[in-house]
């Protein structure tokens, strides 16, 4: 953690959730208030967010889209715009996620795309790198950071407009972690190059740790330097195991 960024918790629901899923995120407004040095978003599918705009006004908890298209507008079938993200109450999204990169090819400079597209639409874009278990096996995570960073991390990317996710994507959904001192050298490494590109506007920019996060390992990976919140999958699609984290956030 870091006393110059205030802690972030994000959630990412993925395909999961209908209307009456929306119950989970008026609960995780509830309990906000209990950790207001905490800063909460939810991203939701973009089916949920024009219904969950009202539920979140005013709340200090931010809702997001886990995508968008690079284009502003266009013959796009399926697809969903920044602007789209807007209007229907976002105010983040995730880019570069390793499901989509894998699922749909995407490639790190698509994600570069899509997050100055968030930008240029007023969101703030979560932008998601990772390595897989297969590279981390290589001895090749800190080789992939620095690709991945260098491609999608566009040179505009400051504080304000963009938090950097490392979500070792061997540790998405498998109950796996790296140790606390393994996402220590990743995070300082991701600072580090982060640095090189962008100069000072780099240090605060929020660094959020991805993988199996849950209250029960929250404390530890949160105490790493340059750790500055986490995004978290499984653990936000219910309020309590999402506010129970948010809890071991407002401790530290
Ligand atoms: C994610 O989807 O970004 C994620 C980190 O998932 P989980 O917490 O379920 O591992």
């Amino acid at each position: 953690m870091s006393a110059q960024i205030r802690p972030v918790l994000a959630g990412n629901w993925k395909m999961n959730g209908v209307a009456s899923s929306l119950s989970e995120l008026s609960e995780i407004v509830e309990g906000h208030a209990r950790f207001p040095d905490v800063d909460l978003v939810v991203c939701l599918p973009a089916t949920l967010l024009s219904r969950a705009q009202p539920l979140v006004t005013d709340s200090g908890v931010a809702i997001g889209g886990q995508d968008c298209h690079a284009d502003a507008a266009g013959a796009h079938t399926g697809d969903i715009s920044a602007d789209m993200l807007v209007d229907a109450g976002a105010t983040c999204v995730i880019v570069g996620h390793s499901e989509r990169r894998a699922d749909h090819n995407e490639t790190s400079e698509t994600v570069a795309r899509k997050a100055t597209a968030a930008w240029a639409a007023g969101l703030k874009a979560i932008i998601c790198i990772g390595e897989t278990r297969s590279e981390r096996e290589a001895g090749e995570t800190l080789d992939v950071l620095s690709a991945q960073i260098a491609g999608s991390v566009p040179v505009e990317a400051t504080a304000a407009n963009t938090l950097v996710a490392y979500e070792p994507v061997w540790a998405i959904g498998t109950g796996l972690t790296p140790t606390a001192a393994d996402v220590g050298v990743a995070h300082a490494h991701i600072r580090a190059e982060l640095t090189r590109k962008l100069g000072d506007a780099a240090m605060t920019v929020p660094l959020l740790y991805g993988g199996s996060v849950k209250s029960s390992n929250a404390a530890e990976l949160m105490a790493v330097d340059d750790v500055n919140g986490a995004l978290v999958g499984g653990a936000s699609l219910k309020a309590a195991d999402f506010l129970a984290i948010a809890a071991v956030f407002g401790k530290i």
